[in-house]
């Protein structure tokens, strides 16, 4: 994603798509992809923004680097020559969404149960504090008041782009869709990796202690 190189390069699109296909493989064995759910994506040019997204309906333990398609501000496909046209995940809006608010440059989006379960307990927000995994988030292990937010769940990206935006702390690199699923985001694929681990451990713990 640095600056200068250009997006449009097959070589770059399939180097995101080998990486983003390793980290779902990834995903997919902690249980966290189950069926075809979730998806991942890497920043691949700022300006304009453009992101290397997995392909829609496939098994995410199972992609190669070219079960990739390249999305621009509102998830809709730009093509990439040299790289066969693959369905982007109908949340890739959402993905473009975060990734040109909060700076990140990658966004995971995974459907894991912790999350979905801590949405329903706390609508308004998974309140977290004092807790050594907040380090893993940025945040401080003592006395720092830490709200993973929730938003309600839509089909409409845009409207979900929307909540986003109004709940999301600058603060906080995940947010939790009710019903759904979990965002979380980092500088790259494996801090946003980092990240998501860390925000599940969080959401699981805050579930068993409740
Ligand atoms: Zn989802």
């Amino acid at each position: 994603m640095s600056a200068g190189r250009d997006f449009r390069t097959a070589e770059l699109v399939l180097g995101a798509g080998a990486r983003l296909a390793a980290e779902a493989a990834r995903f997919a064995g902690l249980g966290w992809m189950r069926g075809t759910s979730g998806n991942l994506s890497e920043v691949v040019s700022r300006e304009p923004l453009r992101l290397a997204v997995t392909a829609s309906g496939l098994d995410k333990g199972e992609l190669t680097a070219a079960d990739v398609s390249v999305v621009g501000p509102s998830g809709e496909t730009v093509p990439v020559e040299g790289v066969e046209p693959r369905r982007p995940s109908a949340e890739a809006g959402l993905h473009a969404r975060v990734a040109a608010l909060t700076g990140a440059g990658a966004v995971v989006h995974v459907h894991t149960v912790n999350a979905v379960v801590a949405g329903h307990h706390w609508p308004a927000g998974v309140p977290l504090r004092d807790i050594e995994m907040l380090k893993g988030i940025g945040r401080l292990a003592h006395d720092d008041e830490v709200v993973v937010p929730v938003i309600a769940n839509s089909q409409d990206m845009a409207e979900l782009g929307d909540r986003f935006e109004e709940a999301h702390d600058a603060a906080v690199p995940a947010v939790i869709v009710a019903r759904h699923g979990l965002y979380a985001w980092g500088r790259d694929l494996t801090h946003a990796r980092h990240v998501t681990e860390c925000v599940e451990w969080l959401l699981a713990y805050a579930v068993a202690v409740r």
